[in-house]
């Protein structure tokens, strides 16, 4: 299970914005993104990155952006590019609901954990079964009425526990239902476009593997 294992704030002040990738710390002041900060491009290449990008630049940076969202790497990206281009429909709709479908990000979703990264930690470390079978694969698919649960030995873990709290109060996606406390959810719907709250310009992301 290939990862990104470099600082992660980095990846947003490359991107210019919030990627999220750190749970609660990204909504407080100690984000290097927070409106009253000012922040620089990593490496101190603030000359370039005031520069006007180049349209090629426009799109690789919406690849990477949603690449970085969603904690994969390249290799593993394309491929969902490539699956989302054997479906009918809109590629870069597609390419989106089929990250969103992965195991580590529904897990993110219901509320088992703070961020993604955590998620497929939790997924990675055997905590998690769908329809009563443990799986540990983070790029799982999940399809309409699997039921995610955290597994029995898994219930007493502190951050999961806070975590499902937290979520309950803050909101799930409409294609999920949560019941916190059997720690288990289920997917009732498959997610759509509008579903992906991240604001990302897919087609950029298909145009740039158009190329
Ligand atoms: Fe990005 Fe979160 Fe770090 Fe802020 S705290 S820069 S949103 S990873």
């Amino acid at each position: 299970m290939a990862r990104y294992l470099g600082a992660v704030c980095k990846l947003c002040r490359r991107e210019k914005q919030k990627l999220f990738l750190k749970g609660t710390r990204c909504m407080g002041d100690k984000c290097a993104l927070a409106p009253e900060k000012k922040f620089a491009p990593p490496g101190g290449f603030s000359r370039r990155f005031s520069r006007k990008e180049s349209a090629y630049n426009i799109m690789l940076r919406e690849k990477q952006k949603a690449k970085r969202f969603y904690g994969i790497l390249e290799k593993q990206f394309k491929k969902y590019f490539k699956m989302a281009e054997r479906k009918q429909g809109v590629t870069g709709e597609i390419l989106l609901t089929l990250l969103e479908r992965r195991l580590d990000s529904v897990v993110f979703s219901i509320g088992f954990a703070r961020s993604r990264a955590e998620a497929r930690h939790i997924v990675g470390y055997s905590h998690i079964e769908v329809n009563g079978k443990k799986v540990n694969i983070p790029s799982f698919l999940v399809k309409v009425g699997d039921v995610i649960s955290v597994r029995e030995k898994s219930r007493n873990n502190k951050s999961i526990k806070e975590s499902i709290e937290e979520k309950v109060k803050s909101g799930i996606p409409r294609w999920l239902s949560v019941d916190a406390k059997k720690f288990s959810g289920e997917v009732i719907d498959l997610p759509s476009r509008n579903d992906v709250q991240f604001p990302i310009q897919e087609q950029l992301i298909v145009e740039f593997y158009s190329k």
